[in-house]
């Protein structure tokens, strides 16, 4: 993202708010849906984001080297990365309840989301992804032996014999008892590994500082994380981009009554600018 200024009409661009979205262009950046006063409504939230982040952003975190899921013992060392695992942290809006109904295109109480990519190693990566897909295809596994099961024509007449309904009432056992392996295969398999690495947002090491700061996973309640894996980094979007540490103390340093003010010479520099030519 260079500092020259190239849409008149976000108040933001080439800033240290523009940096920290880290966008690819500005048609791919939400600020050029928004009107000014929604803009300056983002860039204040892009402060709470700021404020509410450990020092240099994200930026340790997803650099590392070393896996941050592992849990090695006495003696060990976590993995080497090869991946990157990525999900979603929020944080509560200091200015507006969540779910609060919000008019406007531009969402206040939905905008403290920022992306976190864990670097993780083969070894958790397979691990995890057995916890997604085994309890799951056991549990259809299961379901589909029942709709084969009473579809074959023998066994479907000599059930139909105690009652027209008995062969469905068979087919509905055997998907209430996937569901039921599914829930068990899962349960047991999370115990398993958990005991090498670990799962949940409060017991990641690299994450403990996001979690004490308020930020917490998205999507589940038990505290576990869906991951999704990618062989690169994110390249665009908040947070995403190197350096961090740089407009993140400019934008903590603006301060929330700043962000209007940034607003208001950035459109006006602009403004100038377009006189000029
Ligand atoms: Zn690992």
């Amino acid at each position: 993202m260079e500092n020259e200024l190239y849409n008149p009409d976000c108040a933001f661009c080439g800033t240290p708010y523009c940096a920290l979205l880290n966008q690819k262009n500005c048609s791919k950046c939400y600020m050029s849906k928004l009107d000014t006063g929604e803009q300056i409504k983002a860039g204040e939230d892009l402060f709470f984001i700021a404020d509410a982040l450990p020092e240099n952003g994200v930026e340790d975190i997803m650099n590392s080297e070393d896996c941050a899921l592992c849990r090695p013992g006495e003696d060990e060392i976590p993995g080497k990365a090869t991946r990157y695992a990525q999900f979603d942290m929020g944080h509560i809006h200091p200015l507006v309840p969540a779910g609060e109904k919000e008019n406007g295109k531009y969402k206040r109480a939905a905008s403290m989301v920022i992306p976190v990519q864990l670097p993780v190693c083969d070894d958790c990566r397979k691990k995890l992804n057995l916890l997604y897909y085994l309890p799951l295809g056991l549990g259809v596994l299961t379901a589909a032996l029942g709709l084969i099961l009473t579809s074959l024509e023998p066994v479907r007449l000599t059930l139909t014999r105690y009652g027209r309904i008995i062969p469905f009432l068979v087919l509905l056992i055997f998907v209430c008892f996937g569901v039921i392996i599914a829930a068990i295969a899962r349960r047991a398999l999370r115990i398993r590994i958990e005991r090498s690495m670990n799962t949940r947002a409060k017991r990641i090491p690299a994450l403990a500082e996001l979690v004490k700061r308020g930020w917490f996973p998205i999507g589940r309640k038990d505290g576990m994380i869906s991951f999704s894996f990618t062989k690169e980094k994110l390249d665009s979007g908040i947070l995403t981009g190197n350096n961090q540490t740089e407009p993140l103390e400019k934008i903590r340093s603006f301060g929330k009554e700043g962000v209007a003010l940034v607003a208001e010479n950035t459109l006006r520099k602009a403004e100038k600018q377009q006189s000029e030519e």
